[in-house]
């Protein structure tokens, strides 16, 4: 049959080949053909045999096959030592002397770049379509990460409300406000009131608001403020297990 199109886009269906399993292996597949496995354990059928990833769930991204990898180590330990390995989760807080914190130089201004792609002629079986970086594109680009596991960390106790952070700030995300112009539930306005024995007829409690959303953590705020009030901190998570 011959066709006129104006253009031909592959859809290219992926599944794993688990042709290496046969029926003595006791391992079953699901109708969808994936291995068939317990979602929390990711124990297979068969006894002591674990798996995870596309084989096991179809088609999703890297970093669940990871956490899959990691779940089913976990669960591996606990068949061979009888014992459960229930990982814990510890998180620190640390503040970051606001002289040694410091963002790539113009970071905010650097635009995303897909990386080449190799000539459709030549994409044939499974080739890799995408090239990848060259080391100084790869840091260039690593150099637009916004860091969130750093973030402004704001002590209402000690700030002079001197405004310079917000002033300074280049997305706009600070906003000193009234309370009375906020909008938030009654009740939990007196709280806040309450909190710091303000009384509501004859003083004025200023919230300090922030769109978290819209924040480049420059630092820009931490280091402008007077009596570090606003400090940028890092929150490190430690997974251990027992
Ligand atoms: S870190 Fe920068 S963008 Fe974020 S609130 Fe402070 S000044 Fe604004
Ligand atoms: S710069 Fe510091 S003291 Fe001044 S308003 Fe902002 S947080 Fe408060």
């Amino acid at each position: 049959m011959q066709l006129d199109v104006d253009s031909v886009i592959l859809a290219i269906g992926q599944q794993p080949d688990l042709d290496f399993i046969s029926d003595s292996d006791g391992i079953e597949l699901t109708r969808g053909g994936t291995i068939k496995i317990d979602p929390e354990t990711l124990a297979t059928t068969a006894p002591g045999v674990y798996a995870g990833g596309d084989a096991a769930f179809g088609p999703r991204i890297l970093i669940e096959a990871v956490a899959n990898g990691k779940n089913a180590a976990r669960s591996i330990d606990t068949f061979l030592s009888g014992e459960s390995s229930a990982p814990s989760m510890r998180v620190t807080i640390e503040k970051i002397p606001i002289d040694d914190y410091k963002m790539p130089s113009a970071y905010e201004k650097l635009t995303r770049k897909s990386p080449d792609t190799i000539d459709v002629g030549r994409r044939t079986g499974i080739t890799e379509v995408e090239t990848i970086f060259d080391e100084a594109e790869a840091i260039k680009q690593a150099e637009r990460c916004l860091s969130c596991h750093i973030d402004t960390i704001y002590d209402p106790e000690i700030c002079v409300l001197c405004g310079r952070c917000a002033d300074v700030c280049p997305e706009k995300c600070l906003h000193f406000v009234p309370i009375d112009e906020v909008d938030m539930p009654e009740d939990q306005k007196k709280i806040a009131l309450d909190s710091y024995g303000i009384d509501a007829e004859s003083d004025q409690l200023t919230v300090l608001l922030k769109d978290d959303t819209a924040c480049i953590r420059c630092g820009l705020c931490a280091q402008r403020c007077p009596t570090e009030a606003m400090t940028m901190e890092r929150f490190n998570f430690v997974e251990t297990v027992e």
